[in-house]
This record gives structure tokens, sequence and C-alpha cells, in this order.
């Protein structure tokens, strides 16, 4: 009798699931999931497990790792997206699968760049090193067992006898604990494996642009935004990327193509018109080497292009954080990209202070930029900058920068004091599109990239 892959795997699921698939709550990864899943699921997984990464990356800059608030707040966040918590729960099938397949879909997604990666591996290895820490002394056997660690136990007598040193080698540790607590040879060492896994090495070779983020596509403002209010704008909600922009277009009369993509899309997101844009930027540049002719026959068409009025009539989406922090790094010359990524610390620093930043936020600004936090440096820009003591979202967008502190301003929206929640409901990945289910792993050759380096060409001309 023949069965459908669906129903083969529908059969092997119903008969030895919990068992066999997922014996621990803490799992190493070793193999990719196999099975089909909805686009819906595969988009809510990588949505849940990017605002758990997200957590744990700002608990990681606001407490001390391992302390009691660090674990409790990370213990709620896991709880909240039902996550697997602690390896006691049997019948956790669904969480321990959703754990496995999102993890899987997020290294898709951060395995395009050296700093993504970077940023993935840590956040993932404070969430292991959490949960695993959580694990009592059997279950760490168990696990280390399973994924085959060969790593004992130090003996009580070694124990006692190194009792200092554990101490002193281990944060947060009391010392009536040293006894309760299991100590492995060398452990740690288990850890960096996870960056030199080389079975890494083939789906960062193959995936270019898996992009997970906010959609800010949609123009919900159009025409509310008057070119008279963009130098205050500027000032006053724009992050500081659109800021530079804005200001070396006024300065220079000019932005070559890697900043007026950037800052274009931008302006458009924000809820300028295409007649709007035309105006704006043809204002500019004429003040410049660029006469009207000229401005109408090289750079209009660009401009409407952007607008989805030109080629392939796409209507661009303005560039995401990640986007900007990735791809296209600025030359001598060029201002776009991200200030906090991109610029000497500092030129940085400089900037900081002519924009009336006190100094302690300029340090502690310099200290995320310096551990290469570059979207929670700009997130205490904001903080400084609109005077709010939490800012109450998690940055992913120059768009959502720019539509939060419009809210603040306009007295829109309550700022929580609790630490920031992650991503907003927007988040979405834009690389799925049009297929109702999908197997992992799959190919990110997205269509959307492609019309953007498509709409790159337009820009060339500097
Ligand atoms: Fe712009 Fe994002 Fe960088 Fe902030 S973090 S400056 S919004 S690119």
């Amino acid at each position: 009798m023949e069965f459908s892959r669906e129903k083969r795997l529908k059969a092997r699921l119903a008969g030895d699931r919990r068992g066999d698939l997922y014996p621990h709550s803490l799992q190493f990864y070793l193999q990719p999931p196999t099975e089909n899943i909805s686009l819906a699921e595969f988009e809510n997984f990588a949505i849940d497990r990017l605002k758990l990464l997200k957590v744990v990356e700002n608990l990681g800059v606001s407490y001390v790792k391992g302390s009691d608030e660090y674990k409790s707040r990370l213990e709620r966040e896991i709880r909240k997206l039902k996550f697997p918590f602690r390896a006691l729960v049997e019948d956790d099938y669904d969480a321990r699968r959703k754990d496995h397949i999102s993890h899987f879909i997020l290294r898709l997604a951060y395995c395009q760049s050296e700093d993504l990666r970077r940023w993935f591996i840590q956040q993932e290895m404070d969430l292991f090193r959490y949960r695993f820490n959580e694990l009592n002394g059997d279950l760490v056997e168990k696990f280390l067992k399973y994924v085959n660690l060969s790593y004992g136990a130090i003996s009580k007598e070694v124990k006692e006898k190194l009792a200092v040193q554990l101490l002193n080698s281990t944060p947060g540790l009391s010392g009536a604990k040293v006894e309760e607590l299991e100590f492995y040879k060398l452990t740690a060492r288990s850890l960096p494996a996870v960056q030199s896994d080389e079975r890494l090495q083939p789906l960062l070779n193959h995936l270019s642009h898996s992009y997970v983020g906010p959609d800010y596509s949609i123009q919900k403002n159009i025409g509310k935004i008057s070119l008279e209010h963009i130098d205050a704008l500027s000032v006053k909600s724009f992050p500081l990327c659109m800021r530079q922009l804005h200001k070396a277009l006024r300065d220079n009369h000019h932005l070559r193509h890697g900043g007026r993509m950037q800052y274009g899309l931008f302006l458009k997101g924000i809820g300028l018109t295409l007649e709007q844009a035309l105006q704006f930027w043809k204002s500019e540049f004429i003040k410049g080497k660029v006469d009207a002719d000229k401005f109408d026959k090289g750079y209009a068409y660009s401009i409407r292009h952007n607008y989805g009025k030109e080629g392939k009539r796409t209507d661009y989406t303005p560039f995401s954080c990640m986007k900007i922090i990735l791809s296209n790094p600025p030359s001598p010359g060029d201002y776009h990209g991200c200030p906090f990524r991109h610029s000497d610390p500092e030129l940085l620093k400089q900037k900081l202070q002519s924009y009336k930043i006190p100094p302690t936020g300029i340090t502690q600004i310099l200290e995320l930029v310096k551990g290469m936090h570059y979207q929670l440096a700009c997130q205490k820009y904001f903080q400084l900058t609109q005077d709010v003591d939490d800012i109450g979202f998690s940055l992913n967008h120059p768009n959502q920068y720019f539509a939060e502190s419009q809210k603040l301003l306009s007295g829109g929206r309550e700022v929580k004091k609790e630490p920031s929640e992650p991503e907003s409901s927007q988040q979405k990945l834009s690389s799925q599109k049009s297929t109702n289910s999908c197997s992992i792993p799959i190919s990110s050759n997205t269509e959307a990239d492609t019309e953007l380096e498509g709409l790159d060409a337009y820009f060339t001309e500097d």
C-alpha cells in the first residue's frame, strides 16, 4: 500500500513523536527539520524566535547575565512565547518542535553575513546557556549523553578542593551552592563548538538575502507631511541615519545613489507623495551642480521608479535597519548606512555631542556600538533625544523610529515603563510570499531582492 509523504509523516508523528523526535527539551540542533509546514506556521515560528532572541539581546545589555532579574524576565518571555521551559514537562512536544524548527528558520535568515551570523550565534548561545543552567544534574547528564559530549562531572573531593576557584570563576554563585551543583571538566569548551560547526557552512554559502523585519511598504500617512516641515522633523523624529542624510543633502545639494535610495524610500515611507518627492529632490539638486534639465532627464525617472511608476512598477519598500547595517557599506563621500555601524567611533562621538546628547548617554551609546548592538545604540539615542525612560519598542526600522517618535510627540501613546517589548506585529518574513506551504530548508533568493537590484541600476548615476 502506498502512502503519501504527508500521510506517512502523520503516521510517524502519531506513533513516536514525543518519544523519538525530541527526547529532551534542550536541543543541540544537530539535524534540520524535514517536515512540511504551513507558511503561517513558518512565519509565526520565525517571528516568535526573533522576539525571543531580541529579548535575550535586550536583557543581556540591561542586566547581569545569570542574575535573578535576568533569569526571571527571560523565563517570563520563554513561557509567554511557548518555547520549552526547563526539561520537566514531558508533554511539551509542540514547544520542542517549535524550538527546533524556528531555530533553523532563523539560521537561514541570519546566515547571510558575518554581522548577522555573529548576532544570531551570540543570542543563541546566551539562550542556550540560560536553558542549560536551568537543568538539574540528572538532566544535564542525560543531555550531554544524548548529544555525545563525554564530559564527566568532577568528583566531590575535587569539588571541595577547588571550591574557592569554582566560586570565583562562576558569576552569580554563592558559597553554599558550590556543594549542590555539578561541575564538568572543561564543559565550557562545548559552547564555542556551536560557532565553528561546519554544518553551518553549506547554509552560509547558499543563502543570500532572507530578510526578517517590519513591513513599511504601506504608506499610511501619504500626503500628510509638508515639505516645509522636513527640516524640523529631521531634528525631532528622524533616526540618526536619516538625519545625517538630510543634513548632507541640505549642505551639499546632492546625495550619491546609495543615499538617494536609502533616504528617498524613507521619505516615501513617512508619507511624501511622488509629486512632493520630485519637488523636494529637484529644489535641492538645482541649488548645486545639477541644472533643472539634467535633473528631469537623469534623476526624475529614478524617483518615479522608486514610487513604482516606471520600469516594473514595483512599489519599493523602505530599507530596514538590518538592510542598512548589512548591505552596501558607505565609501568616502557617501552619507548612507547606519552611523552606529559605519561611522568611526570618534566621529560618532562628535556628532552626538553636537546634537547635545549628554556625556553619560554618549558613553552608553559608544559601549553598545563597541559590543555591536547597533540597534540598541539607536534605541538609546531615541530614549535620550525623545526624553523617555523606556522607549517601549524594539527598533528594527528607521520608519518605525519615525512613527514611534511622532506618536510620542503627538501624545498618541503612553510610554511603557517595562523594558522594551520585542518586534512590532508588523514583522513579516518578506521573503516568503506566494506559497501556502513550504519545506525547510528553503531557497531564499527572493523576488523582492531581485527587483531591488533592478532598482539599484537606476540609481547608479552619481
Ligand atoms: Fe538608522 Fe536603524 Fe541605524 Fe538607527 S539603527 S541609525 S534607524 S539604520
